[in-house]
């Protein structure tokens, strides 16, 4: 089963060492023979630097995310996600957890940013996310760990909670690409993102990879520091990322190129709305949109605290869900929550 940003922290831990350290050793990664990342485009059109100084701008009055606080970050104020104005990273090192069209054979280059603007109660990263534990980044310093992440074979570069650093994000991306980055970004977002901020990531990233938390306002208001906008939030934030990538493309390895992949954590007593998540993903999308349906849920930071979510799923509430998706005719789910799903209908049997 694919690890995930939440399931994210052991792994990290384990690789944290590699933060900032150089790779100078490790080979030139894949080509993608006839392909070019979108942003390299928009640099050789001298689009690049108008949307790094945009997304830079706003860092004065900050509406990086709905929670719009309108704190000057430049200023060294911090707002609701806590975090300052230069990116806090807490990991970067090859991963081999995400989703097998990232990570190919020679994984998903990670960079974990610490912080995070919708917070959940049960979040699986919390020193990281909650605490913001980590290390302060320049903009080369983060150009740099995505360099060497190419060069260590890497099929992409996969940010992880890039939401309040998108600014530095931008800015590490194009001092990066004048040194030869050549990877997709993947935005790997909890899916809390204001369609003004995705707008100026047009044309920049390539793969969106999207949580869909919640469909229900109460479920997410209650769990995610009062976020109750997150469904109408997620749900349009979704539509755009698809109206920019498209649907999920791969190259002749199986290897992701561009594209949308929603991700929903199926939680315990319908919490997480998965039914009515892919009645949504049926009527507002193509059906062949990928769709990981994940089982990993488990009880962490304050999910103790409410009983509602004080377990695990349990193996029928994964098949119902993966039933739903089904019934609504969903053609491209991920293959191990199939494989998974294909298990549990053994050992049910
Ligand atoms: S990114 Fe942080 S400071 Fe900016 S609006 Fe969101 S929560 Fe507030």
């Amino acid at each position: 089963m694919p690890l995930t940003r939440r399931t994210f922290l052991a792994g990290a831990l384990l690789g944290g060492s590699a933060l900032f350290q150089r790779n100078t050793a490790a080979s030139a990664g894949p080509k993608v023979e006839g392909w070019t990342p979108a942003y390299l485009k928009l640099e050789r059109e001298g689009r690049l630097v108008q949307r790094v100084s945009q997304a830079r701008a706003i860092l004065e009055h900050c509406q990086l995310c709905p929670r719009r606080c309108g704190v000057n970050r430049l200023s060294g104020a911090r707002g609701f996600c806590r975090a300052p104005a230069p990116a806090v990273v807490f990991a970067a090192h090859p991963h081999f957890g995400e989703e097998m069209p990232l990570v190919g054979d020679h994984g998903s280059g990670t960079i974990f940013f610490s912080h995070c603007n919708l917070r959940c109660v049960f979040c699986q990263n919390w020193p990281i996310s909650h605490e913001g534990r980590g290390t302060p980044a320049s903009d080369e310093q983060v150009a740099d760990m995505m360099l060497d992440l190419q060069r260590a074979g890497c099929h992409n570069i996969n940010l992880v909670t890039p939401t309040h650093v998108m600014p530095s994000i931008l800015g590490a991306t194009r001092i990066a690409v004048a040194k030869g980055l050549r990877i997709p970004l993947v935005y790997n977002t909890s899916g809390y993102e204001r369609l003004e901020m995705l707008r100026i990531l047009d044309g920049i990233v390539d793969i969106y990879l999207p949580d869909i938390k919640y469909m229900d306002a109460r479920q997410a208001a209650k769990y995610s520091a009062g976020a109750a906008d997150y469904p109408e939030v997620a749900t349009q934030a979704v539509l755009e990322m698809h109206r920019q990538v498209g649907q999920l493309q791969l190259d002749r390895r199986g290897i992701a190129r561009r594209g949308l992949m929603i991700r929903h954590l199926v939680m315990p007593n319908r919490v997480a709305g998965t039914e009515q998540l892919a009645r949504w993903v049926a009527g507002a999308l193509p059906k062949a949109t990928y769709l990981n349906i994940m089982a990993q849920y488990r009880v962490e930071y304050q999910a103790y605290e409410h009983p509602e979510i004080a377990r695990g799923i349990t193996r029928e509430e994964f098949l119902e869900a993966m039933e739903w998706a089904r019934w609504h005719g969903l053609t491209n789910i991920d293959p191990h929550a199939a494989r998974l799903r294909d298990f549990y209908r053994r050992r049910r049997e």
